[in-house]
C-alpha cells in the first residue's frame, strides 16, 4: 500500500512542478505557480516521510523549526532588488545540503561502491561543492560585501579549468578506487576552488547569469543524487531545475546579446568607471521637475522606460501614480518593458506589478517600439543601457547588437536619474545630449514626487 501512495504523491508533486514552470511563464499566471511550486514541494516532503524510515522525529522538527525561524523574516523583510542576492544564498545552502548528502552516503557505502554509483556521486559532490562556493562568492558580490569588480589575473581561465580538470582526474581516480577515503577531501577542496575562482573573476552586474547558470549545476547534482538514492522526485526535480536554469541563463545572455561563455570567461566590468559621461566634456539640457509637468500637460501620448534605478529608488508606487495622474487628464499611458531591464529576468515586471500597474499598460520591447515615433514624450525612469542607441550604430561599443528601446524615436526624451553616471555598461549615451532630451537630475523617487505634486497642482 505504502509504496503506491507514494509513487502517487511522486506523481502529483512531479505534474506540479510542471505545471509551476508553465505558469511561471505568463505575468497572470505566476501567483498560481508560485503556488503549485509551494504545493508540489509540501507533497514531495510528505511522500518522502512516508517513504524512509525516520528514526529521529525530535531532529526533523527541529529542522523545520530552524528553517522557519531563519527563512519566514528574510522572505517577508527581504526588498525587491535584493532578490538575486537572496537567491543566490538559499542556492548556496541547498546545493551545500546536496553534496553534504553525497559525502555521507560515500562514507555510509564505502568500499562497496560499484563504478556507477561512484561516477554519480562523485559527478554530484563537485557539482555541488563548486555551486556552493561559487553562490557564495556571487551573494557576496551582489550584497556589496566584496568589491562586483571581476578578480582577474593572467590566465586566470586556464587556471579554473585546470583545477576542474584535477578534481575529474581525483574523482576517477576515486571511481576506480573508492576504498582510498582520502581522495574524497582533496576532490572537495578542489571543486570549493573552482567555483571560488570561476565566480570571483566575473563583474558583480552578470551575477544573475551566473546564479542562473549555478542554480543549474544545483540541479543537476540533486538530479544524479536521485539516481545514487534510487529517488524519482530528486531525479524529475533536479533535472527541471538543471534545464531551467540554463535556458534562463541562455535567454539572459542573448538579451544581452553577449554569449553564453564570454559572461563566464570574459571577466566584462573590469575596466569599467562609474560617472564616464561625466567626463566627455560635451553639455546636457537640466530642467526641473516642473518644467517636464508643463510638458506632459501638453501631450496626448506618453510612454515610460523603466530601469534598474526605477527599482533602486523603489519609485515604482509615484511611477504608477503618475501614469494614473496623466490618464485622468486623457493622456495615454503605455509602459515600455526590456527584457534585461534591472538586473534580473523579469525586474520591471515584478516592481510594476508591486504598484498595481495593469498588465496590459506593459509593453514588452517587439511592440512598443513601433509606437515610439507616434508618442509625445518618452520618460525613461532610472533606465540607461536599455536605451542607447550605441547598441545599434557603434560595432565597437560593448552594447552592440543588443536590442533596445526606441526612446529616442519620441518627440521629447525625458531622463529621469541621479546624474550623468553610466549604466550597467559603463558607456556614455548618446541620447543624454540630443536636443530634444530633457535631463532631470535626482533620486528617480524625488523626482517623480515633485512631478506628480507639480501635475497634480497644475491639473487641479
Ligand atoms: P543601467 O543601464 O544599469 O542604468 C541604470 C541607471 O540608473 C544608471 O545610469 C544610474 O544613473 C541610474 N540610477 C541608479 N540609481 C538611481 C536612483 N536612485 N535614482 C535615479 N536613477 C538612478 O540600467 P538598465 O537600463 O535597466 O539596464 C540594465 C543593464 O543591466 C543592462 O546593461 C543589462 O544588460 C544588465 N543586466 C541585466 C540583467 C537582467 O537580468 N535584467 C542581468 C545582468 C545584467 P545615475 O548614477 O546617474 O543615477
Amino acid at each position: 500500500m505504502t509504496p503506491v501512495v507514494v509513487e502517487l504523491l511522486y506523481i502529483l508533486a512531479i505534474a506540479l512542478f510542471a505545471l509551476s514552470l508553465k505558469w511561471m511563464s505568463e505575468v497572470k499566471t505566476s501567483r498560481f505557480a508560485n503556488w503549485a511550486a509551494m504545493t508540489g514541494m509540501a507533497v514531495a516532503i510528505a511522500g518522502t516521510l512516508i517513504a524512509y524510515q525516520i528514526q529521529r522525529i525530535d531532529l526533523l522538527i527541529a529542522a523545520v523549526l530552524v528553517g522557519i525561524l531563519v527563512g519566514a523574516p528574510i522572505g517577508l523583510k527581504v526588498s525587491m532588488t535584493a532578490v538575486p542576492q537572496r537567491t543566490a544564498i538559499s542556492q548556496a545552502c541547498g546545493s551545500l545540503a546536496v553534496a553534504l548528502v553525497g559525502v555521507a552516503e560515500y562514507f555510509n557505502r564505502v568500499p562497496d561502491l560499484d563504478v556507477f554509483t561512484m561516477s554519480v556521486l562523485g559527478g554530484e559532490i563537485i557539482l555541488g561543492f563548486l555551486t556552493f562556493t561559487g553562490s557564495c562568492i556571487a551573494f557576496m558580490k551582489l550584497q556589496g560585501l566584496i568589491s562586483g569588480r571581476p578578480y582577474v589575473y593572467k590566465g586566470r581561465n586556464v587556471v579554473t579549468i585546470a583545477i576542474l580538470g584535477l578534481a575529474v582526474a581525483f574523482t576517477i581516480y576515486l571511481v576506480l578506487n573508492p576504498s582510498q577515503q582520502a581522495v574524497l577531501p582533496i576532490m572537495i577542496f578542489l571543486a570549493l576552488l573552482v567555483g571560488f575562482n570561476l565566480v570571483m573573476g566575473i563583474g558583480g552586474a552578470d551575477m544573475p547569469t551566473v546564479i542562473a547558470t549555478l542554480n543549474s549545476f544545483a540541479g543537476l547534482s540533486a538530479a544524479a543524487l536521485g539516481f545514487v538514492l534510487n529517488n524519482k522526485i530528486l531525479i524529475v526535480a533536479g533535472a527541471l531545475d538543471g534545464s531551467s536554469g540554463l535556458i534562463l541563463a541562455i535567454i539572459m545572455s542573448q538579451a544581452m546579446n553577449r554569449s553564453f561563455t564570454n559572461i563566464l570567461f570574459g571577466s566584462v566590468g573590469k575596466t569599467l568607471k562609474g560617472g564616464e559621461a561625466a567626463q566627455t566634456g560635451r553639455t546636457v539640457q537640466q530642467y526641473s521637475a516642473e518644467d517636464v509637468a508643463i510638458v506632459l500637460e501638453g501631450a496626448k501620448s506618453v510612454i515610460i522606460a523603466p530601469g534598474y534605478g526605477m527599482g533602486v529608488a523603489q519609485a515604482q508606487f509615484i511611477v504608477k501614480e503618475l501614469a494614473d495622474t496623466l490618464q485622468k487628464i486623457g493622456v495615454d499611458v503605455k509602459f515600455a518593458i526590456h527584457p534585461v531591464a534591472g538586473r534580473m529576468p523579469g525586474h520591471m515586471n515584478v516592481l510594476l506589478a508591486e504598484a498595481n500597474v495593469s498588465y496590459d499598460q506593459l509593453w514588452e520591447m517587439e511592440k512598443i517600439n513601433p509606437l515610439f515615433p507616434q508618442a509625445d514624450v518618452a520618460i525613461v525612469v532610472g533606465a540607461n543601457d536599455v536605451t542607447n542607441p550605441a547598441a545599434r550604430d557603434k560595432p565597437d561599443s560593448p552594447l552592440y547588437g543588443m536590442p533596445i528601446l526606441d526612446v529616442d524615436k519620441a518627440k521629447t526624451i525625458v531622463f529621469i536619474k541621479r546624474g550623468r553616471g553610466t549604466g550597467f555598461s559603463g558607456v556614455d549615451n548618446d541620447l543624454f545630449y540630443l536636443q530634444n532630451t530633457m535631463m532631470v537630475f535626482g533620486d528617480a523617487k524625488q523626482v517623480m514626487t515633485d512631478l506628480v505634486t507639480e501635475l497634480k497642482k497644475r491639473t487641479g
